[in-house]
């Protein structure tokens, strides 16, 4: 015990000699005098007082005041200069992997010492860190994994937890855990962080706790609104229906879009009145605005229009996702406004780029040069880009929403709250006055809710269920009654039936083998399942590339003008399969051929598919391999081979996708010529228009799983996949014999086999051997 008490004392006294050392060196004078300059620089005695004092503290300021770089900081030089340095942990929670990567570095640099070192980052699947490691930055997913191992966070000493206003699920999760822990750890100090100022919120949950505001110094933004714009770029909007011709899918299409609350409440505004100052040009374009879609040449026409008139500063474009960003990239590269490309450096920010070229978007671009960012909604508030002197906001961003009642989830681009609009804006004004186009009417901005609803009450909640179970915290429903704002009890339901559905719970609600399983894949269950399945049944392949286009998006594209050719070049993918799943195969390895043949352009070119898209899903299928060789299901020295023996025979896959997509099953019936499909929960469906299996009238098998329903003016179901009632009866969910002894029933009854007892019980055998597969 003495030993290594002195050990640790010499320790401590080792890093502040160093601490001390790199204060006073050359090279960290800039960095320190940059550091000074930052609001929170100017909190910094008030904070460590704050948080010695209280076990909670609830600190709020303006993005890029210095929150996430300087208060774990100012915590670690603390306890290196008060000798403390050899037992001090402090862990700094981030919502998105980009961000803790990039902090981490940051704060490297500011400290002069390399990443690593004393402070380090963990995110999935990758880490850098070391024994020296005092400082860590990890995502929040990762600490609640962590907690599985370990739910008293041992030798932990702080934690912060970042970027709380976004009420993003994890966090919202991570804080019921808190607030039951922190009794039984009166020694852990907890801060949290938040960009608006709603600290009284988080306050109250923690029995109010005390709250640390930083005083921002921003300069004025001015604003302007869609009509402005128009006014300014004399940009002229085609009402979508100058882009149609007129059939009746097209016009089906439309309807379809139509389904968005705001915009429906500008259709009644008379233009005519309400903006008798404006030019008729801008008042023709607003009565052909939408607001559905993102007019990607309105942007293009702003960013000219700042370019020919307004004076030097980095352009900030908020886009809602990847697609955007990379068409717009294209189009803005390809156009120089000023007749000279060299005068401008174009940068992409997404939260799942794999990497951020760092230093490009964080530096000042040389003399005469324009730097333009196109990025979601992670510039919001989680990256800062200091020399923003001009904000592009479209007004949306991505958004995931769940209806329980129909069970539907969809991943749609929606308003943002005024909350967000009043960030975004304020990305303008950090280093001298700016200016925010608003590429919607002010009347939308007035619409909009004044905070965006927390991400737990609108996302199916089976993953957040796995992770309750896996963390030992009781029953589902009354842990979740616990949190900051407690999601419908319809919704916990539901998560934890499809969790039973689908074998991952017992009738007690407890973790099966399957369900432990899936608790170690930070992924979808469904979609955990089905790489499971894909590596037991030796399809590993189109597992992981299925897998990873349900995690992502499909690379198909459908341009507006030329939509039946791409639904040709897809159904002759799908060839007679009856399915897109495999139409999606067949167009993920085709690419990779034309990849390895230097033919990659045209044949995604040729055939409707987003290089960008198949690129993305070609990582995320590393990534998957990686977690499942992570948790021994696949051992990557043996080999692709072994793991893809049937990944060609194609009633294999659609048994593996069926054991995936379960129960997203629709039964098809004959109805005359035609065939109509029906669900358990809301009857009729129609198949998507986008899918090969639209238009057809007759289907071989009786059933078709699917991926995903949405629903607009009717339910669709996307990307569907005929497959037979004996993949249902061995891979679907529990079998209960029927009331009348011969035969057997799924999905509450609904699906019904007539079979002789043998034939039951044959089937019975086999998938008691199935379970088994997973008890290892
Ligand atoms: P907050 O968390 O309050 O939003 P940050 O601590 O992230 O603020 O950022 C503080 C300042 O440091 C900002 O002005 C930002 O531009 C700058 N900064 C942050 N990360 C980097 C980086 N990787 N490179 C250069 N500057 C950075
Ligand atoms: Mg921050």
């Amino acid at each position: 015990k003495l030993e290594s008490d002195s050990a640790k004392e010499k320790l401590s006294a080792e890093l502040k000699q160093k601490q001390e050392a790199m204060k006073g060196s050359d090279g960290l004078k800039a960095m320190l005098a940059f550091r000074e300059q930052l609001p929170a620089f100017n909190v910094k005695s008030g904070f460590i007082k704050a948080m010695t004092e209280n076990q909670v503290l609830v600190v709020s300021g303006e993005t890029g005041c210095g929150k996430t770089t300087q208060l774990p900081q100012f915590i670690l030089e603390e306890e290196i200069s008060k000798l403390r340095g050899a037992d001090c942990r402090i862990i700094c929670t981030q919502p998105r992997r980009i961000s803790a990567i990039s902090v981490a570095a940051r704060i490297s640099s500011e400290r002069g010492e390399n990443l690593g070192e004393t402070v380090g980052y963990q995110i999935r699947l990758e880490a850098k860190q070391s024994a020296q490691t005092r400082l860590l930055f990890c995502t929040t997913g990762v600490l609640l994994r962590q907690l599985v191992q370990d739910p008293q966070l041992t030798g932990v000493s702080h934690l912060l937890v970042d970027e709380i206003h976004e009420r993003g699920m994890n966090e919202d999760f991570l804080l019921i855990i808190l607030r039951n822990l922190l009794p039984q750890r009166p020694d852990l100090r907890l801060i949290l962080m938040s960009a608006t100022i709603n600290a009284d919120l988080f306050s109250k949950y923690f029995g109010n706790a005390p709250t640390l505001h930083i005083p921002g110094k921003t300069f004025a933004v001015a604003e302007f609104f869609l009509e402005d714009v128009l006014e300014k770029t004399r940009y002229n909007i085609k009402s979508e229906f100058e882009n149609f011709e007129g059939n009746s899918r097209r016009r089906r299409r439309q309807q379809e879009s139509k389904k968005d609350p705001l915009s429906e409440l500008f259709e009644d505004v008379d233009i005519d009145s309400q903006y008798r100052g404006y030019s008729s040009s801008t008042r023709k374009s607003l009565e052909a605005w939408s607001g559905t879609q993102l007019d990607l040449s309105l942007v293009e026409s702003t960013i000219e229009y700042i370019c020919r008139h307004e004076g030097n500063g980095a352009i900030l474009v908020f886009l809602t996702g990847w697609d955007d960003i990379s068409k717009l990239l294209d189009k803005v590269k390809a156009n120089n406004y000023l007749g000279d490309s060299g005068k401008f450096l174009v940068l992409p920010l997404h939260g799942s780029m794999p990497t951020i070229n760092q230093r490009e978007i964080f530096d000042r671009p040389p003399p005469g040069k324009r730097k333009i960012v196109l990025a979601t909604n992670i510039a919001e508030s989680s990256i800062t880009v200091d020399d923003v002197v001009y904000v592009i906001d479209c007004g949306k961003a991505k958004e995931t929403s769940y209806d329980a009642l129909n069970k539907l989830a969809c991943l749609l681009p929606s308003w943002i709250s005024k909350a967000s609009a009043h960030q975004r804006r304020g990305r303008a004004g950090r280093v001298q006055p700016g200016v925010c186009y608003r590429l919607y009417p002010k009347i939308i901005h007035d619409a909009m809710l004044q905070y965006q609803l927390p991400e737990i009450l609108r996302t199916p909640l089976q993953e957040l269920c796995l992770h309750i179970k896996s963390l030992q915290l009781g029953t589902v429903g009354s842990f979740l009654a616990q949190a900051l704002q407690p999601p419908d009890p319809l919704a916990v339901q539901n998560a934890i039936e499809l969790l039973k559905t689908i074998g991952a719970l017992d009738d007690m609600e407890e973790l099966t083998p399957l369900g432990r399983h899936l608790c170690t894949l930070p992924l979808d269950p469904n979609i955990g399942k089905m790489l499971l399945m894909g590596s037991i049944f030796q399809c590993l392949n189109p597992a992981l590339t299925i897998a990873a286009a349900l995690a992502h998006r499909d690379p198909f594209i459908l341009p507006i003008n030329r939509k039946e050719e791409a639904n040709d070049a897809k159904k002759s993918f799908a060839g007679d399969s009856c399915s897109d799943h495999v139409a999606l195969l067949k167009a993920f390895e085709g690419w990779k051929d034309a990849k390895r043949n230097g033919a990659e352009r045209s044949f995604c070119w040729d055939n409707f598919l987003s290089p960008v898209t198949l690129q993305m899903m070609d990582d995320m299928r590393m990534q998957f391999l990686d977690l499942l060789s992570d948790i021994g299901f696949v051992n990557k020295s043996r080999g692709p081979s072994a793991y893809n023996q049937y990944s060609q025979d194609l009633e294999m896959v659609c048994a593996v996708l069926c054991a995936g997509l379960y129960p997203n099953v629709v039964q098809c019936k004959r109805r005359g010529k035609r065939t109509a499909f029906y669900t358990k929960e809301v009857g009729k469906v129609d198949i998507h228009p986008g899918s090969v299996n639209a238009g057809v009238h007759i289907f071989p098998l009786p059933y078709m799983v699917y991926s995903e329903k949405v629903k607009t003016t009717s339910i669709y179901i996307r990307d569907s996949t005929n497959i037979s009632d004996y993949a249902l009866l061995l891979f679907g969910g529990n079998l209960v014999p029927t009331n009348t002894g011969d035969g057997i029933e799924m999905l509450g009854g609904y699906l019904h086999f007539s079979a002789s007892k043998s034939v039951l019980d044959l089937i019975k055998k086999l998938r008691g051997e199935l379970d088994k597969l997973f008890n290892r």
